[in-house]
């Protein structure tokens, strides 16, 4: 099967995509080579970068609105379409077609990786930034079942992965990234 990222829009075999269960192929939008790269930029920024770069990124550099980003940030935390409508003030259609959306979609490939990085990386010190999102939402969102869902996840995502982290001694399930690789993406940018 050949598949085009969404991110630099090559086609490709499917090999060159990780594996993504919810994705209707099964594949995650982005190629490993873009995944690799934005891993890459992240680290940099999480270690070197000023205040302004990083809330740049966690904004996204996508041609996206305000409305589109909070949008992308309560469907990477699951949120209910019903209830991102409502949070928002717009239709349930309309959330249906940002969804879409290319730059849409990357921003939510996007945040999805980084919310697996930053919660497995928050136990190593680095700059939780999809800790800081959910936070933002726990805190912000409009409606009160929005905040919750977001509580629930920083309780559920971060401290229960912080916690098996600890325990596992690197024996990590399939869905999280293991201590090794970790070091092994360390060194990676290290040697860079
Ligand atoms: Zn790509």
């Amino acid at each position: 099967m050949v598949k085009t990222c969404i991110t630099c829009k090559k086609e490709m075999p499917s090999e060159c995509f990780g594996v993504n269960k919810s994705n209707k192929d099964g594949y995650r939008g982005e190629c490993k080579e873009c995944i690799a790269l934005r891993n890459k930029r992240y680290y940099k920024l999480v270690r070197f970068g000023t205040e302004e770069e990083r809330e740049q990124y966690f904004r996204g550099d996508k041609m996206l609105d305000e409305r589109q980003l909070r949008v992308c940030q309560l469907l990477s935390i699951g949120t209910s379409i019903i209830d991102i409508a409502e949070e928002i003030g717009i239709s349930r259609q309309t959330v249906y077609d940002w969804k879409k959306q290319d730059e849409m979609k990357a921003r939510l490939e996007e945040l999805g990786q980084e919310l697996i990085l930053s919660t497995k990386r928050a136990v190593v010190g680095y700059g939780p930034y999809a800790v800081a999102m959910l936070k933002d939402l726990a805190e912000n969102a409009e409606s009160e079942k929005v905040r919750l869902e977001a509580i629930c996840k920083l309780l559920d995502k971060v401290i229960s992965n912080a916690v098996k982290i600890e325990l596992s001694n690197g024996n990590d399930d399939q869905d999280s990234i293991s201590q090794d690789l970790l070091n092994e993406e360390l060194n990676e940018f290290d040697n860079a």
